[in-house]
């Protein structure tokens, strides 16, 4: 078996690795054909023979009817788009994620607004603030994309760590993997850690606020940090409308599907049409009482 290649996507910052047997040499995340050779270190090798994958359960055939159901749906998408779009790419791809585990314990400061008189004759109302402490833990688990190739708030949407089954996963395996495409990691173990922590910290600031009516401070302790590299099956699926690309993912474990569609511009403006009519109609009706 000849040695499979890593090219990094001109376009988009993708670092894919081709089998050199692979007839399609289009980017899976963006369809470009340019690419430069990006010589693969000791060190990237080791952090991927080290990775756990899930393998495809969406099967293609599966992937492309989740695709053609999702197109159906968007109040807002042009008319013609089911009937003019062209699908440039669909590919199966081991995208790489940094799994990071970890315990965050919180406390936090903030006040209570406590009304006591009500505004009248012109007055205003009168507050009283009590001062609240208190604190909060919570173990969090997320997935960080170490890819260049996605960014984290396109994965998020299909990515959710409650659905994902991450104990059905199996060692590093390229046999196993035939047939798909396999993106290495672009980001840095370290990275994805610190990008793990600020979510966490805004998780627990979110738990913290929910338990008071201003949340003024909070100091998070994050602990046991555990990471793993994981190589998570995606659909990716680039569709051309008005000579415009457009990415789908489909999650090859659950079958989540999210994307990008066009919006039909004359929809939008009857839609704010409609909207400034309920607007105006809500108004005219409270006037006359
Ligand atoms: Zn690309």
């Amino acid at each position: 078996m000849s040695e499979a290649k890593n090219l990094g996507c001109k376009n988009c910052g993708a670092n894919l690795n081709f089998d050199p047997a692979q007839v399609s040499m289009n980017c899976a995340f963006c369809g470009s054909t340019f690419f430069m050779e990006i010589p693969e270190t000791e060190e990237d090798k080791k952090l991927r023979q080290d990775a756990e994958i899930i393998t495809f359960k969406v099967t293609k055939e599966d992937a492309k009817q989740k695709f053609s159901e999702w197109i159906k749906k968007g109040l807002l998408k042009p008319s013609n788009l089911t009937s003019t779009f062209k699908e440039k790419e669909f590919e199966g791809v081991y995208v790489p994620f940094f799994k990071v585990r970890a315990d965050a314990n919180t406390s936090w400061r903030g006040r209570d607004k406590i009304v006591i008189r009500e505004a009248a004759n012109n007055e205003p109302a009168e507050y009283e603030y009590i001062d609240r402490n208190g604190s909060h833990s919570d173990t969090y688990k997320d997935f960080i994309t170490a890819t260049k190739g996605l960014p984290q708030s396109e994965v998020d949407s299909i990515i959710d760590e409650k659905k994902i089954d991450d104990n059905d996963t199996k060692p590093f395996n390229q046999q196993l993997m035939m047939g798909f495409k396999i993106e290495n990691p672009a980001v840095k173990e370290e990275n994805a850690v610190d990008m793990a922590k600020e979510r966490i910290k805004d998780k627990e600031r979110d738990a913290c606020r929910s338990g008071v009516n201003e949340l003024l401070d909070t100091d998070t302790m994050i602990s046991n940090i555990q990471t793993k590299l994981m190589m998570l099956p995606i659909w990716i699926l680039v569709y051309m409308y008005e000579n415009k690309p457009f990415r789908v993912l489909i999650n090859g474990q659950t079958g989540i599907t999210s994307g990008q569609k066009p919006v039909s511009k004359f929809k939008v403006i009857i839609a704010i049409v409609i909207a400034a009519a309920i607007i105006a109609g809500i108004y005219f009706v409270t006037k006359k009482k």
